[in-house]
């Protein structure tokens, strides 16, 4: 990214975004193919939720009892699909898409009722939804403890890399010719007919600003109160992983989610902490006991890699996207999914910034993600 590119290459463009995580990354390019003038600025903190997912995007197992969550989640899936080939063609990098889907074991009787429950939701919704047999289970998961005899497939759950996912993002921007600035923005300020973002020798001017600084949108100056905060989430990962089954493995305690090159991903916490980013032995060996108890064959394994990284958590379980004012937007708080909404997110902002009535119905911004939903009280307590 240009360094400090403070005026600006060229002219000033139609849309600033502000921050480059998957989220804002996939509205410069969809601002970008609706022929918007659009620059990113972008401060890559250490912390940022998109590179340290585990790329998920799971719209039953994620969406429990929230048929309107489901029902937004499993459209922004469908564009996944499509998008996944286009990030591809146009970084010229694979971002190791996978559609093989989620399997969730029964470990105990209680657990046979709570998949019921899923998958008869699953269903429901006019989602895939099978059993396998323990045939078909070993087969897939060889490593699975001795005893766990079921599972539930859920072939419409998909997973990414989201690291190359947000990296492929970047490398398709640059490709169009579109600038990614890095720099913190510490303020935006409002004039008639235009916006200017600044801070850490930057300033920019833009027709309009789309907010999208995930954990850190509420350091920005110049917004209204907006009740985001810091959810921390601490991974581990082994590698050595060659299961058939490319997927992820969901139980109540641990998710394990397979990256090309035999790496196993175990998630993840859930931690209150503010920006604290610092890793804890107890949370590495709380992951890997759990993992192992399922699938043994991680006793013996050291994990590879430790990280955290900050949810843009917000008082109910949807994200806050929509306009603030005249040329100031906002697309934050997807807390533990965002990237399986960043697509759709992506999506709903050109109508929005431009003005025009979307063409799909699936892109009004639907009033539970509005920004002004939030009582003074749960605004404050951010
Ligand atoms: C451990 C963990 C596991 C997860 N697993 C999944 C999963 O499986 N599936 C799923 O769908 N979601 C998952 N999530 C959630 C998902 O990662 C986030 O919801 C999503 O990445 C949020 O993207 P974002 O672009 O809004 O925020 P971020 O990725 O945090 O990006 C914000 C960016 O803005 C920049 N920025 C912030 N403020 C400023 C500023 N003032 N000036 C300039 N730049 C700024 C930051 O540097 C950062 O790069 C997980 C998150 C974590 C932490």
């Amino acid at each position: 990214m240009a360094r400090r590119d403070a005026s600006g290459p060229g002219p000033r463009p139609d849309v600033l975004v502000v921050g480059g995580g998957l989220i804002g990354l996939l509205i410069a390019r969809e601002l970008a193919l609706a022929g918007v003038r659009v620059e990113v600025v972008d401060d890559r903190q250490e912390g940022a939720a998109s590179p340290n997912a585990a790329g998920m995007i799971a719209p039953i197992a994620e969406s429990i009892a929230d048929q309107a969550f489901a029902r937004i989640s499993i459209r922004s899936r469908d564009l996944w699909r499509h998008l996944a080939p286009a990030l591809e063609q146009e970084s010229g990098m694979s971002i190791d898409y996978d559609d093989s889907g989620s399997l969730l074991p029964v470990l105990d009787p209680e657990g046979r009722e709570v998949l019921d429950g899923i998958k008869a939701r699953a269903l429901g919704l006019g989602e895939a939804a099978r059993d396998l047999d323990p045939t078909e289970l070993r087969e897939l998961v060889p490593d699975l403890r001795p005893g766990i005899e079921e599972a539930l497939l859920l072939p419409g759950e998909h997973r990414v890399d989201n690291r190359l996912a947000a990296t492929a993002a970047a490398a398709a921007l640059r490709h169009r010719k579109v600038v990614l600035h890095r720099a913190t923005v510490e303020r935006v300020a409002e004039a008639p007919r235009h916006v200017v973002a600044s801070g850490d020798g930057f300033e920019r001017a833009a027709g309009a600003v789309v907010v999208c600084g995930g954990a850190w949108t509420p350091r920005v100056h110049g917004l209204p109160a907006l009740p985001i905060v810091p959810v921390k989430g601490q991974m581990i990962a082994f590698d050595g992983i060659d299961w058939p089954f490319t997927g992820a493995i969901r139980t109540p305690a641990f998710y394990a989610v397979r990256r090309a090159g035999g790496r196993l991903l175990i998630g993840a916490s859930v931690e209150h902490a503010g920006f604290d980013l610092s890793l804890t032995d107890e949370v590495s060996a709380d992951l890997a006991t759990g993992a192992a108890a399922v699938l043994p064959a991680l006793k013996d394994r050291e994990p590879v890699e430790h990280w955290a990284g900050l949810r843009p958590g917000t008082p109910d379980p949807w994200p806050i996207v929509g306009r603030l004012s005249e040329r100031l937007h906002v697309a934050t708080g997807h807390f533990r999914n965002g990237i399986l909404l960043a697509p759709l997110t992506a999506r709903m902002i050109p109508p929005l910034v431009l003005d025009q009535q979307p063409d799909d119905p699936w892109l009004s911004i639907p009033e539970v993600m509005l920004p002004y939903r939030f009582t003074a009280a749960e605004r404050l307590s951010s």
